[in-house]
């Protein structure tokens, strides 16, 4: 009697049975063209791979059996990063899904001399002895800043939780209702500060807060002064709140320093159409904030980070705390943090690409959506080149409503087109607007238009996939 399965599952369990092993696919003489020069342990790999595949595929209830076109499927998956590059058509120049700030040549020169062999990370060249791996960005940091002492951490929120851990831990730190923000990621200020040890006090209410409200507040434990760059929202209308400035005469007065949490730090004022304009750090450390923290990978436009400046014995009380070693930097990022702060030293804001990017005028973007254009219709596709709105990104100027060009493409089913964009050998992350696929071409560089006019191509119904 055979097994009465088969005609219950439609055959799934003798499909599953009938999975090849391992060692018969090795040897199964239809593969040969396809393994041969594979290395053997990459061959098992995308072997087994292909046996997972196609048995979660038959228990899903998809019938088709094993094929060698399955192998082929899984060498493609194995030879690709699962980290990898992508075109960027979404005109949001600080996406953070798409990995913030794309870095400057030189930046990224300095990290692979440094990757590639030994440096000085902790090591004094000049003393032969043992270096602090912040040396090389504090100068340029006190240059660019007017801060008396810098330091630099994994990213703005390990630096303002460290930054509170020093300073305020056990102690009370005074912030306003307004400005107990969540970045995103699920990065809400309150859960950071109270991760900190610090007691909130809050102050003020959503839409006003004054100076008094903050001196009332002041008292005997309090570590910690604290403003929070609201980043990625706006208040507007009936609205007041304190000026670094004030609060800054407020904390010397009575003793205590103040904390300003950034976000974004723009070490030169943004230019660009449509730019709202954002306090500097410079701006922010002379109107008397204490200490400073902001992002490597925001309006900076560097690697990511979260650099901390401020008056020395502030700094030293950060350096010295256990959470720094914790939160402490590697060289591939004090390589490109350098680079990247070099440009702005040597007055090159626009060689670092997010300065460039928001600066770009539109009627540049209006010719570069029509090469696109162009190139799209070579590949038998037709799109319109209409005048779109991008955004900054990464929680800075969230009203900044930048005049961009994009290409507009008319497809059937927008979702189902921007996955295949997505599945191309070179993604292309687009986005949609009104039932249409837009392309923004502001993150797009110009040898990059060739690549995205292919991959629509090959997204294009009726093409190959
Ligand atoms: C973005 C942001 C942060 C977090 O910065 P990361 O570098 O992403 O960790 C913290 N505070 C403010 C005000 C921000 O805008």
């Amino acid at each position: 009697m055979g097994p009465p399965s088969n005609s219950v599952d439609g055959g799934k369990n003798a499909l599953l049975r009938a999975l090849p092993s391992i060692e018969q696919l090795l040897r199964r003489p239809s593969l040969e063209p396809l393994l041969s020069g594979v290395p053997r342990a990459r061959a098992v790999s995308a072997l087994r791979l292909a046996v997972d595949r196609v048995r979660a595929r038959l228990l899903q209830g998809d019938t088709r059996p094993f094929d060698d076109a399955d192998v082929g499927e899984a060498l493609t998956t194995l030879s690709t990063p699962g980290l990898r590059a992508v075109l960027n058509a979404t005109g949001v120049v600080l996406h953070t899904n798409l990995g913030r700030a794309p870095l400057a040549p030189e930046a990224v020169a300095r990290v692979a001399e440094v990757a590639r062999g030994y440096s000085n990370l902790e090591y004094d060249l000049d003393e032969g002895e043992r270096g602090s791996r912040y040396a090389p960005v504090v100068g340029l940091l006190r240059q660019l800043t007017g801060a008396e002492d810098a330091l630099v951490v994994n990213n703005c929120a390990g630096a303002v939780l460290l930054v509170l851990a020093a300073l305020a831990s056990g102690r009370e730190c005074v912030v306003s209702r307004g400005e107990l923000v969540e970045i995103g990621g699920g990065f809400r200020v309150p859960d950071v500060m109270r991760q900190s040890g610090a007691r909130l006090v809050e102050v003020g209410t959503t839409n006003r807060t004054r100076l008094s409200d903050y001196a009332a507040a002041v008292g005997h434990d309090t570590g910690l002064l604290v403003k929070v760059h609201r980043s990625n929202f706006a208040v507007v209308g009936f609205t007041e709140e304190a000026s670094v400035g004030a609060l800054a005469t407020l904390g010397r007065e009575r003793g205590v320093p103040v904390f300003q949490d950034l976000g974004s730090g723009a070490l030169v004022p943004m230019v660009g159409e449509g730019m709202g304009q954002e306090p500097t750090v410079a701006q922010v450390v002379a109107e008397g904030a204490d200490v400073v923290a902001f992002s490597g990978d925001k309006l900076l436009g560097g690697p990511q980070a979260g650099v901390v400046v401020g008056r020395s014995a502030l700094v030293a009380r950060i350096k010295a705390h256990p959470l720094t070693r914790a939160l402490r930097v590697d060289k591939l990022t004090v390589a490109a943090l350098e680079a990247t702060l070099e440009l702005y030293r040597d007055g090159k804001p626009g060689a670092v690409p997010t300065y460039r990017l928001l600066a770009q005028p539109s009627q540049e973007l209006r010719a570069r959506a029509l090469r696109l254009q162009d190139l799209l219709a070579e590949q038998g596709v037709r799109a319109r080149v209409d005048g779109v709105v991008g955004q900054v990104g990464g929680g800075a100027m969230p009203l900044a409503r930048l005049p961009s060009f994009a290409c507009i493409l008319n497809v059937g089913a927008p979702e189902s087109f921007l996955e295949r964009l997505r599945a191309g050998g070179m993604p292309v992350i687009g986005r949609i607007a009104d039932g249409e696929v837009v392309l923004d071409v502001r993150c797009l560089a110009e040898e990059e238009l060739r690549s995205v006019a292919e991959g629509v191509a090959t997204a294009s119904p009726g093409k190959p996939p």
